[in-house]
C-alpha cells in the first residue's frame, strides 16, 4: 500500500478485464442483482478483437450460440454488428455446421461499451489493476475516503487497487486479464513490454498474482498484419459472398440483417515458402526469444511452413475489418518474423504484390494459470472467492473466454447471495466440455474449442442450443419469462411437426417419384411415411414441399430442427443413453477432502493425479488424463462403500 491510497468504493463482485470474458461476467453478475464493478486499462477497447475481425466459426459458433440461450450478450452483439455472415461445414452433417460472421471491429467495440454503461449495478472504470489481495470487508462506504478511516468487519473479501491508488473491497473478484499479464510483443529481433495494440501490459498486477502463489505460466499467441485495401489487387483474389440466407446467432434477432462486404482468398506460393526459409533465424519463435507455447490449431505461417514442409500453399483469406475503414485482415498468415521479412512474404503472395502494411504482424506472450488450479465453478481451489475467466485460463479465441466469463460472473454473484453453485456437464453443452476439459485435464498449449472434443457432438447440435439450454438460463433469472415462453411455442411446433412427420403417408406419385429421381433415391411403389423418405439421406422437406400437401406454414427453424431429429433419431438414441450413463457417474460425488492415497487398489499415478485435481464427481474423475477404467471401478466400490 502506499501513502496516496485512498478508499474508492466496494462490490459484491468486481471484474478485471473487459474483453469477451469481463464483458460477460460483468454483464451476468450486475442483471443477477450483484453491485459489480468492470475495469479495464482502455475503455476504447471494450470488447476489442485483437485478431481475426469475426466470431463464430467451427465448434466456436456451437459456444456463441449456446451463451446465447443462457442469457449472454456476445450473441446478439455479433448480429448488430455483422459485416457477413455464413454457416461454415453445410456440406457435413449438422453437428459441425457452425456459423461464422465477420465482424465490424470498431463498432463491435462501442456496442459492447455503450451496452455495459447502460447496465444497471454496474460500475465501469478505466483504470489499471496492480494488485490484488485477500481482505477483511470495510463496514463503512464513504468515498473518497482515507484506508485507514475505514472500519473493517469479519466479512471476507478482497481489496483490489488500481495504478492511481485507488483501492477497492470487493467480495470476489474475477480475473480476465487475457493476453495483458506481463504482456510481451515480439516483431522479429524487436521486443518490448506491450499489451495487444499497442496498450500497457498489466505487469505489476502479473508480479502480485505470483506472489500470492497462483500457478502462472507463459503463453503466447500472433496475430497476421492489417493491410490497406487499395493496395490489394482484388482481380487476383478469389471472392467469398457470404450465406444467402443468413441464420442469426441470438434467439432475439428477428431481423438477421444482410451482408455487406466480401471476403477473398489467395495462397501462399514456393516463393512464400522461400522468403521464410531464408529467414528463420530472423524468427524470435525459432531463436527460441519466445518462451511461451503458441495454439497448436492457430499456427502463424512460419509455423505452417516448418510443419507441413510437403504442403505446397496455404490458403489467405482477405477479411474487411469494417466499414469505415481501409483496414484489412490477412487471416492465415500471423507471424512474428521482422516487418522487412513480413513485406517480403505478403509481397510474394498473388493478390498482394504491392501490398501495404498498415498495422505489422506481431506475437504477444502473456502469463496464464494453469485451469487445473480452478474449480468447475471458475473459482480458484485454494482462494476463495477468487475467479479466472478467459485468455487468463489458457484458452484461446473470443467464444473460449466469454462462456467462462459468463460460468463466472453467475458464480461470482450466487456465490455473494448464497446460492447454489453454477456447473454445466459436459454431457449437455460445449460450455461445459470446454470448462471440464480445461479443469480436469488442463491444457499445454492455448486452448482452442473443436467439435471433436465432445464425445456428445450429435447431441450437442448448435440448431438445438436453446433447447438444451434456455431453460437453465430461466432458471438463473438471467432469460426472461417471454422469451422462454417463445422458445416452449417453437419447440412444441417442432413436436408436432415430427408426430405430422410419422403419421403421414405420402402416395406415389410421378411428382414425388421425379423429385426422389433428381436427388439420386429410389422411387416409391407404394406409400410411404414423410419420416422415412426424410430419413432418406438425400432428401430434404424443401425438396418435398410440392407434394406435402398437410404441412403447416413452419419456420426454417423449427422444420431444420424436425429434419435433423427425424434424420438422426437412431445415433441421437444411442448417444443420448452414453449421456444418461455419463451422467449416473457425474451423480457419484467425492468428498472434497478425500485421502486417495488410503482408497485401496488405486494405483499410485491415478491417486497422484486424484490427490492434485480433487475431482467433485466419479464422472470428472474418470476424465483425468491418468486415470483408468479400472481406477474407476475402484473408486465406484470405494464410493459405495
Ligand atoms: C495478438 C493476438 C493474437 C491472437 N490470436 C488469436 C488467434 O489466432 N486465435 C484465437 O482464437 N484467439 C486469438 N487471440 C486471442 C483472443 O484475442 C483472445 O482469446 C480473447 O480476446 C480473450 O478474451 P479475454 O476476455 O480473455 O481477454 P482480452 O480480450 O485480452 O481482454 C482482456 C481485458 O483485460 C483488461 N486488463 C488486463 N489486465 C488488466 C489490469 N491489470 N487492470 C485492468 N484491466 C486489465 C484489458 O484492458 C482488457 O479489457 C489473439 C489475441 C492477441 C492479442
Amino acid at each position: 500500500m502506499n501513502q496516496h491510497d485512498f478508499y474508492a468504493g466496494s462490490f459484491d463482485v468486481a471484474v478485471i478485464g473487459a474483453g469477451h470474458a469481463g464483458i460477460e461476467a460483468a454483464a451476468a453478475a450486475a442483471k443477477l442483482g450483484a453491485s459489480t464493478a468492470i475495469f479495464t486499462v482502455s475503455l476504447d477497447w471494450v470488447g476489442n478483437l485483437p485478431c481475426n475481425p469475426s466470431i463464430g466459426g467451427t465448434a466456436k459458433g456451437h459456444l456463441v450460440k449456446e451463451l446465447d440461450a443462457l442469457g449472454g450478450v456476445m450473441g446478439i452483439a455479433a448480429d448488430k454488428n455483422m459485416l457477413q455472415s455464413r454457416m461454415l461445414n453445410r456440406g457435413k452433417g449438422p453437428a459441425v455446421h457452425s456459423l461464422r460472421a465477420q465482424i465490424d471491429r470498431r463498432e463491435y467495440s462501442g456496442w459492447m461499451k455503450h451496452y455495459l454503461e447502460t447496465l444497471p449495478n454496474l460500475y465501469i472504470k478505466q483504470a489499471e489493476i496492480v494488485s490484488a489481495e485477500p481482505s477483511k470487508m470495510p463496514l463503512t462506504n464513504d468515498i473518497p475516503n482515507t484506508i485507514e478511516n475505514q472500519t473493517f468487519g469479519e466479512e471476507d473479501g478482497w481489496k483490489i487497487t488500481t495504478k492511481l491508488g485507488a483501492t477497492y473491497y470487493t467480495k470476489t473478484v474475477i480475473l480476465a486479464t487475457g493476453t495483458f499479464l506481463r504482456g510481451r510483443v515480439y516483431v522479429g529481433d524487436v521486443d518490448y513490454e506491450s499489451g495487444p495494440d499497442g496498450m500497457f501490459p498489466a505487469t505489476e498486477l502479473a508480479d502480485c498474482l505470483k506472489e500470492l502463489g497462483l500457478p502462472l505460466r507463459r503463453f503466447k499467441t500472433g496475430t497476421p498484419a492489417r493491410v490497406r485495401r487499395s493496395s490489394i489487387d482484388f482481380s487476383k483474389l478469389e471472392r467469398q459472398d457470404g450465406d444467402e440466407k443468413i441464420v442469426p446467432f441470438s434467439f432475439d434477432t428477428t431481423e438477421p440483417g444482410e451482408n455487406k462486404v466480401p471476403c477473398y482468398i489467395t495462397y501462399t506460393n514456393e516463393n512464400t515458402k522461400q522468403v521464410i526459409l531464408d529467414n528463420l533465424h530472423r524468427s524470435p519463435l525459432y531463436s527460441h526469444k519466445i518462451e511461451g507455447t503458441g495454439p497448436r490449431y492457430c499456427p502463424s505461417i512460419e509455423d505452417k511452413i516448418v510443419r507441413f514442409a510437403d504442403k505446397k500453399r496455404h490458403q489467405a483469406f482477405i477479411e474487411p475489418c469494417g466499414l469505415n475503414t481501409e483496414e484489412m485482415y490477412l487471416q492465415g498468415l500471423s507471424s512474428s518474423l521482422p516487418e522487412d521479412v513480413q513485406m517480403r512474404i505478403y509481397r510474394s503472395i498473388e493478390g498482394l504484390e504491392k501490398v501495404e502494411i498498415m498495422r505489422p504482424a506481431y506475437a504477444i506472450e502473456y502469463d496464464c494459470v494453469d485451469p487445473t488450479a480452478l474449480l468447475p465453478t471458475m473459482e480458484f481451489k485454494e482462494f476463495s472467492g477468487l475467479y479466472g475467466a478467459g485468455q487468463f485460463n489458457g484458452s484461446s479465441g473470443y467464444e473460449e473466454a466469454a462462456v467462462q466469463g459468463f460460468v463466472a460472473g453467475v458464480n461470482a454473484a450466487f456465490k455473494v447471495q448464497g446460492k447454489d453453485e453454477f456447473i454445466l456437464h459436459r454431457s449437455g453443452s460445449y460450455i461445459g466440455t470446454l470448462i471440464d476439459d480445461l479443469v480436469t485435464k488442463g491444457c499445454s498449449d492455448p486452448y482452442r474449442m473443436m467439435t471433436s472434443r465432445s464425445e456428445y457432438r450429435l447431441v450437442l447440435r448448435q440448431d438445438n442450443a436453446e433447447e438444451r439450454l434456455m431453460h437453465i438460463g430461466y432458471e438463473l433469472g438471467l432469460v426472461s419469462e417471454e422469451r422462454f415462453n417463445r422458445l416452449k411455442d417453437i419447440l412444441a411446433l417442432k413436436e408436432q411437426e415430427i408426430i405430422r412427420a410419422e403419421t403421414t403417408t405420402l402416395p406415389p406419385s410421378d411428382e414425388l417419384n421425379k423429385i426422389l429421381e433428381d436427388a439420386g433415391s429410389t422411387p416409391l411403389k407404394t406409400g410411404a411415411k414423410l419420416c422415412d423418405l426424410l430419413r432418406r439421406p438425400t432428401i430434404t422437406y424443401e425438396m418435398l414441399t410440392p407434394v406435402d400437401k398437410t404441412r403447416p406454414v413452419l419456420s426454417e427453424k423449427v422444420l431444420e430442427q424436425a429434419e435433423v431429429e427425424i434424420k438422426y433419431a437412431g445415433y441421437i438414441a444411442r448417444q443420448q443413453s452414453q449421456i444418461d450413463e455419463q451422467k449416473r457417474l457425474e451423480q457419484m460425488p467425492l468428498p472434497e477432502n478425500a485421502d486417495y492415497s488410503k482408497v485401496v487398489g488405486l494405483r499410485l499415478e491415478a491417486a497422484e493425479k486424484l490427490q492434485k485435481i480433487k475431482p467433485k464427481t466419479v464422472g470428472q474423475a474418470s476424465r483425468i488424463s491418468g486415470v483408468t477404467p479400472a481406477d474407476i471401478s475402484v473408486l465406484i466400490i470405494w464410493c459405495r462403500k
